[in-house]
């Protein structure tokens, strides 16, 4: 099981950790706009939300980077976030994870490998 390790954008490579959370900014389908704090873990699925907000399961979210605004959707499979996890100051791996709520899923592609965590990990992108 990987622990917690450094997220950064794709885009700008933004250092995305913060005190124990993993931080973007988040707009809802209705157009509601704030932070959410997502548990550094992988598989780990708490967040909280600033200002706070209801979500539906099944809703879509979209996540930018709070540094460069870029929208973290990945091309390949738009239901996910893409993001560049650091393991060490040469090592990277991408990673995926559901931007629908209740859709607990994550990928952690390696060279060789692909790494699945949450509910359905069989359910693949
Ligand atoms: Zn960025």
């Amino acid at each position: 099981m990987l622990a917690e390790y450094d997220y950064h954008c794709p885009h700008c490579n933004q250092l995305l950790n913060a005190d124990n959370t993993v931080i973007f900014k988040i707009e809802k389908s209705t157009g509601e706009k704030g932070f959410i704090d997502l548990n550094p873990k992988v598989g780990e699925y708490s967040y909280k939300c600033e200002p706070n907000m209801v979500f539906k399961n099944g809703e879509e979210m979209e996540f930018f980077c709070p540094a460069c605004k870029v929208n973290l959707k990945s091309e390949k499979f738009p239901k996910f976030v893409e993001l560049l996890l650091r393991v060490s100051s040469s090592v990277h791996f991408e990673m995926l994870f559901s931007r629908v709520f209740g859709d607990k899923r994550t990928y952690v592609i390696t060279e060789d490998m692909t790494e699945k965590y949450g509910d359905n990990p069989e359910d693949l992108i």
